[in-house]
């Protein structure tokens, strides 16, 4: 364990941190079908927040309900929304934080959550609940109406694997990536110090993260974070296309914030959850502005590679 390590983190995964070796030349194949691998043949966030999406999918109301908007659906999809967040992020919280089942195992902070004035409520879990749930599921919500609406009117182009397979699947590789680029930009835009401090300083409250602080933002950010969903305007969709996009970036937000590597199986094995490159924009905010689907950290030298010498690099 090298001396970063032993300063810095309670649990320090493997480094340097890897990018998608899709965006490497010259291409290694064999990197890029384990990374392929790991995300979708494995029990993965990414594999979750499809299960997610198609149990939702299944208990919607059928599309066509969208056609003329009522209160009751508008509601219903509030409600799936507020119980995706009560047990995603409520269930982690209690595992990791209330029951603490894991003790420090794969935790990456030594510290447990923090409590101070500068959260609402003075408590930093109350806090990143009222954010999460008051703005961040009324916006999210917001936003999952009109795209659904938007469907079920023809204002999205339709596509469905009988007729399209090799495309309807190759989509939802291309969310995840185009997700990956919208973070860095919109993420980009909310560090310079006007949208900082009067937007994206209360996600940054959380220095030491856990699973509620995955959506705890500011409106604005909430607006501006989810809008990545409007590319379904420009692409053909399908309804589970557009489901699978939100809970990638709501579950997907609530696991990678969590605080610790993974569920602990044995010894040797672990189901991953937290994502550690997000964990040291959290620490050291100016670097690690996008995820490692897309190198643009790289590009823009804003990447922290979790690495002793990278972390006394960017500090100079
Ligand atoms: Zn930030
Ligand atoms: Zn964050």
């Amino acid at each position: 364990m090298d001396e970063f390590k032993k300063q810095e983190w309670n649990y320090n995964p493997k480094t340097p941190i890897e990018n998608n070796p899709l965006f490497s030349f010259p291409f290694i194949p064999k990197k890029i079908i384990k990374w392929y691998a790991d995300m979708w043949a494995s029990f993965s966030e990414t594999v979750f927040c499809l299960i997610v999406s198609i149990i939702y999918l299944s208990l919607l109301p059928p599309i066509v309900i969208f056609n003329n908007l009522n209160f009751n659906t508008i509601l219903t999809i509030y409600l799936f929304n507020i119980t995706i967040m009560l047990v995603v992020a409520g269930g982690l919280h209690l595992f990791f934080y209330t029951l603490r089942k894991q003790d420090a195992k794969l935790k990456y902070d030594s510290r447990r959550v923090t409590n101070s004035k500068k959260f609402t409520f003075n408590k930093q879990v109350l806090d990143n609940m009222f954010w999460s749930l008051a703005s961040g599921v009324t916006i999210w919500t917001f936003y999952q109406i009109l795209l659904l609406w938007s469907y079920s009117n023809g204002l999205i182009s339709k596509i469905s694997f009988g007729v399209n397979p090799f495309l309807f699947l190759t989509l939802f590789l291309l969310i995840i990536l185009f997700e990956s680029i919208h973070f860095y930009f919109a993420h980009r835009l909310l560090h310079f110090q006007f949208f900082y401090k009067f937007f994206h300083h209360i996600h940054h409250r959380n220095i030491n993260p856990g699973p509620w602080s995955g959506i705890s933002m500011h409106p604005f950010e909430h607006l501006l974070y989810f809008s990545t969903v409007l590319i379904h305007f420009f692409i053909p969709s399908h309804p589970i296309h557009i489901l699978f996009h939100f809970m990638i970036i709501t579950i997907g937000a609530v696991i990678g914030h969590c605080g610790f590597d993974g569920f602990l199986i044995n010894k040797k094995n672990k189901i991953a959850l937290g994502h550690f490159h997000h964990q040291l924009h959290h620490r050291y905010f100016e670097c690690n502005y996008g995820t490692t689907e897309t190198p643009i950290d790289v590009w823009f030298n804003s990447f922290h590679d979790g690495t002793f010498d990278t972390n006394k690099k960017l500090k100079n």
